[in-house]
């Protein structure tokens, strides 16, 4: 049998590249905040993961788990913050290029939200009003067919399992204090002019018609 996708083996991820320079999000994310944001922040979250992964191999070779709720916990947390992250940049492209929302994508969004703009201000403010370090999450819910929105605390908090993420916005600190200090909703509004649309679009027929996991870039 043919497998269309091989498995990432435990410690092996790697940080997927930026699909644009640093200075392609300018003016509404700077260069400098890009650059520390990828190569550093998300570069920690693939060490958390493959360091997690690594030692619970280690525990599981040595019959070991007295520190296994720790690993666990490591594994969640750097999990979720590598494929979040993951998607963010995807999710993004230079002002004026994403193009406008997909036929599916308004259609589902039309079909649950009522209209682009109630998802819209639904979208904005539960991401402003994430408590301290977050993210706001627009997933497909295969269970109920249908798009939710979703705040996460931290990466791996306040979400629906089996929901598949189709738009995310980073709204911890490190991705637009040094553009706009503590205006958070500020970030969000620039924000929309970013999205690539025609990836969401994609990723929403994917996730419709999912049978096997979207293999992320460089994992
Ligand atoms: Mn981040």
């Amino acid at each position: 049998m043919n497998m269309p996708y091989t498995m990432v083996p435990p410690g092996q991820h790697r940080l997927p590249p930026l699909p644009y320079p640093y200075n392609a999000l300018e003016p509404v994310i700077s260069s400098k905040t890009l650059q520390l944001h990828h190569d550093k922040h998300h570069k920690a979250y693939v060490d958390g993961l493959n360091k997690a992964e690594i030692s619970l191999v280690q525990a599981r070779e040595r019959k070991d788990f007295e520190y296994v709720k720790y690993w666990e916990n490591e594994l969640a947390f750097n999990g979720s913050g590598h494929i979040l992250h993951s998607i963010y940049w995807t999710i993004m492209a230079p002002p004026g290029t994403g193009g406008q929302p997909g036929p599916n994508t308004l259609y589902q969004i039309n079909n649950y939200f009522g209209s682009f703009n109630a998802f819209k201000e639904q979208f904005t403010n539960a991401t402003e009003k994430v408590e301290a370090s977050g993210w706001g999450i627009l997933t497909w819910q295969p269970t109920w067919r249908r798009m939710e929105v979703l705040q996460s605390e931290k990466h791996q908090n306040l979400t629906q399992w089996s929901g598949t993420p189709i738009l995310v916005c980073d709204v911890w600190e490190h991705a637009y204090y040094l553009d706009y200090q503590n205006r958070r909703g500020d970030y969000i509004n620039a924000w929309w002019k970013l999205i690539n649309w025609y990836e969401v679009e994609r990723r929403l027929a994917w996730a419709i018609n999912a049978l096997v996991p979207l293999t992320l870039n460089g994992t």
